[in-house]
């Protein structure tokens, strides 16, 4: 009997783990469910070119150019996964039930909300799906005011595109820097300095107190920092977190993500997870990340382990963020007490360094692209890097990473 192999959620995990699935099992039947309209698509370009309008969610599938179609593997969409039975090995949707065999569950993350400006609310944005970038963009009008709630990854990307579409912008951080899980100081106020070439008004360390609709539809918000802004829209991207509403269904063991090892395996045998959606648990390690890379990686080992295969998954945290001309990659874990080190490469590219006891922990480059992937390496293999080497351009990283023997 062919195995049945179903796999919850249209995201990179999802579209990764069903592809390996039947790659690894040809002869599985592979089911994807998503409760999306769209064919699975990618999140990313939402803050970038679909808010510019020069692509649409629709073409940026992530299957490929050609979409699901001649993979072999069977597409739910609008198909809502409400409950699983692992006894009877059952998944149950908003369209029937779905037996299955292995179980992989690629059901990400969603936004954080903030109390008083819920999602939905008139004039009022969150951005995580095509829908919503959709709807955002219909009210990006050139000389409006757009106040943006969050200096991360998507709060930014979402004002370089609004600035570029002529719309004057605010961002309210509660945070005293930009970037501030992600970034360190120095990167973050050159990702600052670049907003605010292009009229971007930040206001670090505040939160929103209060907000109100006035008569013209226009809202009114009171920030800690005792001022008021008035604003046509107003975008929260204040964070994501794990969605584990449908692994509880089934008494999965969650603590802020579905609990997984290695090998992807959640608490319940035949039922696994990756993603946005878990934390990767082990000696001494607990880690959840969200990002795009982390996603497909971890998705791809889930489906071929959910195919029979027993592969470990080691995640090394990595993301990228554009931003105007800026290109913005993380690798690596920040950590404490380390030692700053830059490498410039050129007028507008940079790599900050944070390294411990002569390995690279953490590393962040703007427009560095093609030093990115040695650096991705060096962090990789451990490799114990000399600092003055490390900043000097004349020696190629690639070159450390032939000389320098591993670190024990
Ligand atoms: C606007 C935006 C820009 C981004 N830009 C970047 C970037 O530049 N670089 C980067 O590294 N990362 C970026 N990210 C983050 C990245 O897209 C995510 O980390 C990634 O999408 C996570 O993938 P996932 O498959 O785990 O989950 P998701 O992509 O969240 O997909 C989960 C899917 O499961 C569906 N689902 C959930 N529950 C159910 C259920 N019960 N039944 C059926 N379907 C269900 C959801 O509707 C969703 O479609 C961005 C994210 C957003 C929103």
């Amino acid at each position: 009997m062919a195995r049945k192999i179903i796999v919850v959620g249209g995201g990179p995990a999802g579209v990764f783990a069903a592809l390996e699935a039947k790659r690894v099992d040809p002869a599985a039947v592979v089911t994807l469910v998503s409760e999306e309209r769209f064919e699975p698509y990618e999140r990313p370009p939402l803050s970038k070119a679909v808010l510019l309008g020069t692509a649409k969610a629709e073409d940026t599938l992530i299957a490929g150019p050609g979409g699901f179609a001649q993979r072999g593997i069977a597409l739910k969409l609008g198909t809502r996964c409400v409950a699983i039975d692992p006894d009877a090995r059952i998944v149950n949707t908003t369209d029937g039930s779905l037996p299955y065999d292995s179980l992989v569950l690629a059901t990400g993350s969603r936004m954080r909300e903030l109390p008083d400006l819920p999602f939905g609310g008139q004039n009022v944005h969150y951005l995580r799906t095509a829908d919503d970038a959709i709807r955002f963009k219909s009210e990006l009008s050139p000389g409006s005011h757009l106040l943006i709630i969050g200096a991360g990854l998507i709060g930014l990307e979402a004002a370089a595109s609004a600035a570029a579409l002529g719309v004057r912008i605010t961002v309210i951080e509660a945070a005293s820097s930009l970037m501030a899980r992600t970034c360190d100081r120095l990167t973050a106020a050159r990702i600052a300095a670049e907003h605010e070439k292009h009229g971007i008004n930040f206001e670090l360390s505040t939160s929103v107190i209060r907000s109100s609709k006035q008569p013209d539809g226009t809202l009114l918000v009171e920030t800690s920092n005792g001022k008021t802004f008035s604003a046509q829209a107003i975008l929260v991207a204040i964070g994501v977190k794990p969605d584990d509403t449908l692994a509880v269904t089934a008494s999965i063991a969650v603590d802020d993500g579905i609990l997984v090892d290695a090998e992807c395996r959640t608490s319940i045998p035949n039922i696994f997870a990756a993603g946005d959606a878990t934390r990767l648990v082990g000696p001494g390690f607990s880690e959840r990340q969200e990002n795009w890379r982390h996603a497909q990686d971890q998705g791809a080992v889930a489906g071929r382990n959910a195919a029979g295969a027993a592969e470990k998954y080691v995640p090394l945290p990595s993301y990228w963020s554009e931003q105007y001309d800026l290109y913005i990659q993380g690798i690596g874990r920040p950590a404490q007490n380390v030692q700053n080190v830059i490498r410039t490469i050129s007028e507008s590219g940079a790599i900050s360094f944070e390294v411990k006891d002569g390995i690279i922990e953490h590393a962040i480059g703007i427009n560095a692209q093609r030093d990115m992937a040695a650096v991705r390496r060096l962090i990789e293999r451990r490799v114990k890097v000399d600092l003055t080497a490390l900043k000097d351009t004349k020696r190629p990283l690639n070159a450390l990473l032939k000389a320098a023997a591993p670190a024990s």
